[in-house]
């Protein structure tokens, strides 16, 4: 059965110009565009489906974290996200009425961030106690790369000061080897917040397809999960046998040191592993990204802990990076590894390098993640060895102040992830939202690597804004290129899947503005409208 879609049709990729009127889809794939009556006439017992607005290609997260972001965003967690709550005084008022509700049960909460709820104190163990007192409470920083707890909390999760840190992560002790209340990097934040996740379990499968439902109402056709966890892979599959799955998923498997990855197949095209995750560096806002310069000596940088002159390190060694990598890139698996500072980031290139070498890689799309302060040089160092690169552009919308003002100065913060400069050098670059640190809205998303201004409207005194057809490339067509799915989505072009959007404004046209306030009317995938 083919059903024609007509409407004012930006079916992008190579040619962002062009207007189409219609595509006919057969079997969930665009057979052809052309002129309503043309596609009538080819196909006379086709139905015709008028939409209401501007159409394109549906809108792809090439770093996202849905299966986290529906347990943290869902209510087992107190929000207390920058965007959520934007002060100190908001978030300690939300912690202790959450304590005071939880009648003992443990509390966690989420979207703690010191920069931009200025005043709030440093959450150790006995500030969190002298808070919760018996009750569990653990406090998760927004960007994802620590958590801070109390002793109940560290005994509901059977940590201890005899606990040993685990590889590329450790818990803040003091002196004496006792435990601070602080986890730092994804393997001790993950222990600590165990019970949560083990609680989240039984509610899964309705958390997971609302916050799906979530991203297919915004837009977003085909979602990456960097994060992924395998033993979901039964429920994704129920729901894709049921019809109720909204999205597109391609997952990536947090890489341990020592172990491999199943080999690589062929896959479906809704739902399939594309590669590994790797970390290099944590997180700018925490002060441990590798960078070349130091931190500003700031009050906001003293009350992060840092010492003058302070420059963080990575979590793992190129060697140790090395080690971890290398087996998952031997399987055939793509690799994509967390690296905002510049020395993170040519430590990886350095790894990356060896690994494509002595295994002869071609086409690897080996990527690096969030690039916030790599350099043009490294840019086109990137493109040289084939790696591609997924900027987190939206550091800008929130923490663009910040990054001059408190942490690195107009010369490295002002450049924060330089979009431009990615293109310039000739990379499908793309943006995301990484999953819940930022709200998903990609089309804001596009607008701020256009204009790199803040929400409260700093122009960024360094990079480079990137033109409209590189901005809507990054969240479809490069995107899909990057999760090997070129040939499934990412256009409105013949044989590709009818994953499409139906909008309320010309995203080419319009000025960026007015694309961060795009309104998604309803969202089809294959053919099928699911929002
Ligand atoms: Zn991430």
């Amino acid at each position: 059965m083919t059903t024609i879609f007509t409407g004012q049709i930006r079916p992008l990729a190579a040619d962002a110009e062009e207007i189409a009127e219609a595509f006919a889809v057969d079997d969930g794939r665009i057979i052809a565009l052309g002129s309503a009556a043309e596609l009538a006439t080819q196909h006379p017992d086709a139905e015709t489906v008028v939409l209401d607005g501007w159409v394109m290609p549906g809108l792809i997260e090439p770093h996202g974290h849905p299966a986290y972001s529906s347990i943290l965003l869902s209510h087992l967690v107190v929000d207390i996200r920058p965007v959520t709550i934007p002060d100190a005084d908001g978030v300690l008022a939300a912690l202790k009425q959450a304590v005071a509700a939880s009648g003992g049960e443990a509390v966690f909460a989420n979207g703690w961030d010191a920069l931009l709820q200025r005043g709030l104190p440093d959450p150790d163990i006995a500030w969190l106690d002298a808070l919760a007192g018996d009750t569990p409470l653990v406090v998760i920083h927004n960007s994802g790369h620590s958590a801070y707890f109390n002793t109940a909390a560290a005994q509901a999760a059977g940590v201890g000061a005899a606990t040993p840190d685990p590889p590329g992560a450790h818990f803040g002790r003091d002196d004496t080897a006792a435990l601070t209340g602080a986890a730092f990097e994804e393997a001790a934040v993950e222990q600590i917040v165990a019970p949560m996740l083990a609680n989240a379990q039984q509610h899964l499968p309705e958390l997971l397809l609302s916050h799906l439902e979530d991203l297919a109402r915004r837009g977003i056709t085909t979602v990456s999960d960097l994060s992924w966890n395998a033993e979901l892979n039964p429920l994704i599959d129920a729901l894709h046998a049921q019809g109720r799955l909204p999205v597109r998923l391609r997952w990536y498997e947090m890489s341990r040191p020592g172990a491999t990855a199943a080999p690589r197949g062929a896959g479906s095209p809704v739902f399939r592993q594309v590669g590994v995750k790797t970390w290099s560096d944590g997180s700018p806002w925490i002060g441990n990204i590798a960078t070349s310069f130091p931190y500003l000596d700031t009050e906001a940088t003293r009350a992060l802990g840092l010492e003058p002159d302070h420059i963080g390190e990575a979590n793992y060694t190129a060697d140790e990076l090395l080690a971890i990598a290398e087996p998952y890139a031997a399987g055939g698996w793509q690799l994509a590894c967390h690296a905002h500072g510049d020395r993170a980031i040519e430590s990886t290139l350095d790894v990356y390098e060896q690994i494509i070498k002595r295994h002869s890689l071609t086409d690897h799309r080996f990527r690096l993640e969030h690039c916030g302060a790599m350099t043009p040089a490294q840019f086109e160092r990137a493109a040289s060895l084939g790696v591609t690169v997924s900027l987190f552009v939206d550091h800008i919308t929130y923490w663009g102040e910040v990054l001059v003002d408190d942490l690195f100065g107009p010369q490295h913060g002002g450049a924060w992830a330089d979009a431009g400069a990615a293109f310039a050098a000739g990379h499908r670059a793309t943006f995301h939202n990484d999953g819940w640190v930022t709200p998903n809205e990609p089309f804001r998303n596009m607008a701020v690597a256009e204009t790199r201004t803040t929400r409260s409207g700093l122009r960024m005194p360094g990079g480079t804004p990137v033109t409209r057809v590189q901005a809507l490339a990054a969240q479809t067509t490069n995107a899909a290129w990057q999760l090997f799915s070129q040939h499934e989505v990412g256009a409105l072009a013949p044989g590709l899947f009818a994953d499409f959007i139906v909008v309320d404004r010309d995203p080419v046209a319009v000025a960026a503005a007015e694309l961060a306030e795009t309104e998604v009317r309803a969202t089809y995938l294959a053919g099928t409208r699911v929002a």
